[in-house]
């Protein structure tokens, strides 16, 4: 027999080592109970972390508000084997109280709840803040998208027990201006707010809360804010790694933020963006 050229052997280890990492990765959430919020389609942060959350051994819950979403997150769901589906329209109480109501009917407890929920009124999302931001969109964004956090934090606590995590989606408009974010950046800011304040309330029961700031990308959201295709392509060229993110890299956040692997790690903002916050002037030219 020829001895193997080393680089085929190099190859042959590397490749090893990768199934062996697979393998002591697969089964992250055997046993988890999950309820994932936000899926609109196949391009939903959302949907790309229930599908990561599922082959990492989950069971999922799914919520939609609305019947014409329904439509559209039903086949996803049942795809995936969901347990429920439900009807949860983040701005009503009584939708909140119901879900938390059906899901008991499936499970005694809940491991996981994923916040990937924004909204805002689309004319607050064009031209300048100081024009476009009437008193009722910034009620409606940050009743949305950030008070809806606590809102669903206070209703699944009954079910949640030590160990449990909830984690939930932002972005770098929270902490720097990006123009015609506007009042979606107020929500944001917010949102990591109001994880920290609900990190240190429920740490007292073995509950974790944190967010995921995550790197532009284009989905349905995104797609209300203007300007968003051009800062795609810029924000491509600024940032460290000089890569736009994919939605997959908000679901392997969500799996180290909802797995062990993060158990002592609460109240945190994880930026997934190839570095882009770090980023300052990116030109002296
Ligand atoms: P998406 O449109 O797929 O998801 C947004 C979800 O919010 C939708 O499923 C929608 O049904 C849901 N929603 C809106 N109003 C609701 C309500 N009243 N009740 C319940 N659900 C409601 O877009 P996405 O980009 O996947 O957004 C998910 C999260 O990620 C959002 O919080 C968004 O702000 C955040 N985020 C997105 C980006 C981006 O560039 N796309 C970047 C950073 C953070």
């Amino acid at each position: 027999m020829s001895p193997m050229d080393p680089k085929d052997v190099e190859l042959q280890r590397a490749k090893a080592e990768t199934e062996d990492v697979r393998a002591s990765l697969g089964g992250l959430l055997r046993g988890r109970r999950a309820v994932i919020t936000g899926v609109a389609n196949d391009r939903s942060i959302a949907w790309s972390i229930a599908q990561a959350f599922h082959a990492e051994g989950a069971e999922l819950a799914f919520t939609y508000p609305g019947e014409a979403m329904e439509r559209r997150v039903r086949p996803l769901a049942e795809s995936l084997g969901a347990k429920a589906i439900l009807d949860c329209d983040v701005a009503k109480d009584d939708d909140i109280d119901r879900t938390v109501e059906e899901i008991r009917k499936v499970w005694d407890r809940v491991d996981v709840l994923v916040h990937s929920i924004g909204y805002a009124p689309r004319e607050a999302l064009a031209g300048r803040f100081v024009d476009v931001t009437t008193r009722d969109a910034w009620r409606i964004a940050l009743d949305v998208s950030a008070y809806s956090l606590v809102g669903l934090a206070r209703a699944f606590k009954p079910l949640m027990k030590p160990g449990a995590s909830i984690v939930s989606l932002s972005y770098y408009g929270a902490e720097k201006v990006v123009r015609n974010y506007n009042v979606m950046g107020i929500a944001k800011a917010a949102l990591e707010c109001s994880t920290r304040y609900l990190a240190d309330d429920l740490g007292q029961e073995g509950i974790r809360v944190n967010c995921i700031s995550a790197g532009p990308l284009k989905t349905l959201a995104a797609a209300g804010i203007k300007g968003m295709r051009d800062m795609l392509a810029e924000n491509a060229d600024r940032t460290p790694l000089r890569r736009n993110i994919e939605q997959d890299d908000c679901a392997r956040a969500a799996l180290y933020l909802c797995s062990d692997l993060s158990r002592n790690v609460t109240g945190e903002v994880l930026h997934v963006d190839a570095g882009q916050n770090i980023v300052g002037v990116v030109s002296m030219g």
